[in-house]
């Protein structure tokens, strides 16, 4: 264990869009941020290839080349990026209360205020086969990736909210979209399975999970077993969107921010202050419906400017 306790006025934790924002204003209004990056530095975009939707990037622009441009431009104003874990926080109730992180198990840090960008991780069915060609036509991001696969056949798997609209938002690109759903039912909304059930090229099927993710450098298609018959049929794709849901990265602060039911941040109306004062999150960790590295990034900015506006009334208060 170290004994040194160094103290930190901005502490961000997480290097995605939204942290990286984050510190990019933190770092021009003198709060001298530091960035612990996290077990995946820059963030979920790091593991996309092509980002074709982020503004400003007529040409498009790769995902890792992306996270170190902003990782620079954080860098430029001054913000320490960090490489390591935070393992362990105790936030303070207090208003002007000092938060105590500790990194890596033995780095202990006082922070006055910590902006959450740890993002959330989109769940895999688990598979070899998935999981070896993932970046090799698997994706979790039928808007990041769908785009590659136009006029072409694919498959989608899950039955959730996020699944029915990956699905209709890639019957307008590909040619047939091959909808695998494990139960007898969908957990969509009504309006979004109407939206499947309406599109004349998704082949939606119930009852059916995937055996193997078959090809050996791309995937080249799919087997498929009805798990009610134990019927098993091969079709030829060349992407398999897995949208069976995201888990926030919020085990350790379980017990210290409110959280929705599946683990998600709760913040304040349209801010984005959590229930422990000058504790603030952005990006995908309070964010389930959007999910996008522009939406993180915009977040991440109002975080900045949550923070150091809660700053300027603690040092006000004192003053006072
Ligand atoms: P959900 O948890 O709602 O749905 C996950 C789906 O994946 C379920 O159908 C589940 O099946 C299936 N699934 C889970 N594990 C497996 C597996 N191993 N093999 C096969 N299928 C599996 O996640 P979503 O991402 O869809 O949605 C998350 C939240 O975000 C929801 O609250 C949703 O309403 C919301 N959302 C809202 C949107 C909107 O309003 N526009 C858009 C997207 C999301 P089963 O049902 O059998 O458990």
């Amino acid at each position: 264990m170290s004994d040194t306790v160094e103290r930190i006025k901005c502490l961000i934790i997480g290097s995605g869009p939204a942290g990286y924002t984050a510190a990019i204003y933190a770092a021009r209004a003198d709060m001298k941020p530091v960035v612990y990056t996290g077990m995946e530095p820059g963030g979920q975009l790091t593991t996309t290839t092509e980002v074709d939707n982020f503004p400003g990037y007529p040409e498009g622009i790769d995902g890792p080349t992306m996270m170190v441009q902003l990782q620079q431009q954080a860098e430029r104003f001054g913000t320490e990026v960090r490489i390591g874990m935070v393992t362990e926080v105790d936030f303070s109730d207090e208003e002007g209360g000092i938060h105590k992180i500790v990194v890596d198990g033995n780095k202990h840090i006082e922070a006055e205020t910590v902006i959450i960008s740890t993002g959330a991780s989109a769940k895999y069915l688990g598979l070899e086969s998935e999981q070896r060609l993932r970046g090799g036509g698997v994706s979790a991001c039928a808007v990041c990736d769908g785009f590659f696969y136009k006029g072409q056949d694919v498959a989608i798997v899950g039955g959730g909210d996020t699944a029915a609209e990956e699905a209709t938002y890639l019957s307008k690109i590909c040619n047939k979209v091959t909808m695998l759903v494990r139960k007898d039912h969908m957990r969509a909304s009504k309006a979004m399975q109407h939206r499947v059930t309406a599109a004349s090229n998704i082949d939606l099927r119930y009852n059916t999970e995937i055996d193997e993710v078959l090809g050996e450098q791309v995937v080249e298609g799919l087997r498929m077993v009805n798990n009610q018959t134990g019927a098993k049929e091969e079709i030829e794709i060349t992407g398999l969107f897995i949208a069976i849901g995201h888990k926030p990265n919020t085990d350790i602060f379980k017990g210290q921010l409110d959280m929705d039911d599946t683990g998600y941040v709760l913040t304040e109306g349209k801010t984005t202050k959590t229930n422990k004062p000058g504790v603030f999150a952005s990006g995908d960790v309070q964010d389930k419906d959007y999910r996008q590295a522009v939406t993180a990034a915009g977040t991440g900015c109002m975080a900045a400017l949550d923070a150091e506006r809660y700053l300027s009334e603690v040092e006000s208060a004192v003053e006072a």
